[in-house]
């Protein structure tokens, strides 16, 4: 068997409604899907994190890499592709490319062999994954809290047991928002914060130090990716677990964020650190270094798929009778393409999403969908 085509979509949608983050404002979700075919026609689907039109540049570099290989070999078809990127794009884009298409190849592999991606990485632990859901992004109105307050009680009321709410836009606003959300949600649902590095050590650690009352479950990129003794000081200095790696790629970028003790969770984006082959490498590197993984998610039924697999083979650390659940990232902005893309739709029950039991990831693409929402080249 064979690799007989590798095809790049780039999708894209306006949002009804623009938000933003501490750093810039969506106004349209993109993403580039990538299709391995084999030549029996079996495919397998991935899709990579960042600027779609870049992912594709990069996927378009490596396909002859993977075209002609055998699917079923997809960590030797991962050390190709790695190799020939290691002397322009060591971190970034490139290794999202490689990523995508990893990942569509565990998706092939699986439909091969008739076997689940979570039986490939080693078999499942559980049925069923805990997400914690992700929102309270921030838009244009008069009243910002009202619409975070809202956002959060909608999510408790459908069933979340963990919501993560944005910050960064100054202590002080961030404090205001903090506070009203833990006091709309009440103390029986995890709270987490995401500044998406908009903080200075200084104002992370004042952040951090107003809320540590408020039973923050994790403080997620609170300084610059790049302040690595930023982070380790940070976790130092307040009781709040500290959580980052979202623009961290490979085992060699965790690694100083690993051994430096900067976090207490890593979250590596399985369509952004280097796929399934690579991510499944970064847990086990954690592992070593007594970390917790919850994967960064922010993409379509593909990537979410993706993370429901790995995270249902994953034990939390440190072992117990009565193990804590594993997370995995829900994104519940507004995303029409990771909603009408694929099928079957994603529905967290009591907090919990089903992990597929069909071969590969077990989604497929609406080709109705995609047609509608490719852009053309
Ligand atoms: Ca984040």
């Amino acid at each position: 068997m064979k690799i007989e085509h590798i095809e790049t979509y780039v999708a894209e949608q306006t949002l009804d409604t623009p938000f933003y983050f501490s750093q810039f404002e969506f106004r349209t979700r993109q993403i580039c899907l990538v299709k391995v075919t084999a030549e029996d026609g079996t495919y397998g689907w991935g899709e990579g994190y960042g600027p779609a039109t870049v992912v594709r540049a990069g996927v378009e570099f490596l396909a002859p890499l993977a075209l002609g290989e055998d699917p079923l070999h997809v960590e030797a078809i991962w050390n190709k592709m790695h190799l020939r990127s290691l002397d322009y794009a060591r971190r970034g884009v490139l290794v999202a490319a490689i990523s995508a298409i990893d990942i569509a190849l565990w998706d092939l592999r699986g439909k091969l062999l008739g076997q689940p991606v979570s039986t490939l990485l080693g078999g499942r632990r559980r049925e069923r994954v805990k997400v914690y859901a992700t929102g309270l992004y921030f838009i244009g109105t008069d009243d910002l809290v009202g619409k975070l307050v809202d956002e959060a009680k909608l999510y408790a009321s459908q069933g979340f047991r963990a919501i993560k709410m944005k910050v960064g836009l100054g202590v002080e606003t961030d404090l205001r928002h903090a506070r009203a959300v833990r006091a709309a949600i009440g103390g029986d649902v995890d709270l987490m914060v995401d500044a998406n590095h908009a903080y200075s050590l200084s104002e992370a650690l004042r952040f951090a130090r107003g809320i540590e009352e408020l039973d923050i479950s994790f403080f997620e990129e609170p300084v610059s990716p790049e302040d690595y003794a930023g982070y380790r000081e940070l976790r130092e200095r307040t009781t709040i677990p500290i959580a980052g790696g979202e623009c961290e790629y490979l085992l060699e970028g965790f690694r100083p964020l690993l051994s430096k003790r900067c976090v207490d969770i890593a979250q590596p984006d399985i369509c952004g650190a280097g796929g399934l082959s690579e991510v499944k490498r970064i847990v086990a590197l954690a592992r070593a270094f007594h970390i917790n993984v919850i994967p960064h998610s922010w993409g379509t039924g593909i990537a979410f798929a993706a993370g429901l697999h790995l995270v249902s083979t994953v034990d939390p650390l440190p072992g117990r009778l009565r193990m804590p659940e594993p997370l995995l990232e829900m994104d519940r902005s507004e995303n029409p393409l990771r909603d009408n893309l694929t099928a079957p739709m994603f529905r967290a029950e009591d907090g919990l999403v089903a992990v597929p039991s069909g071969p590969g990831l077990g989604v497929d693409v609406d080709p109705d969908a995609l047609a509608e929402y490719t852009v053309s080249a």
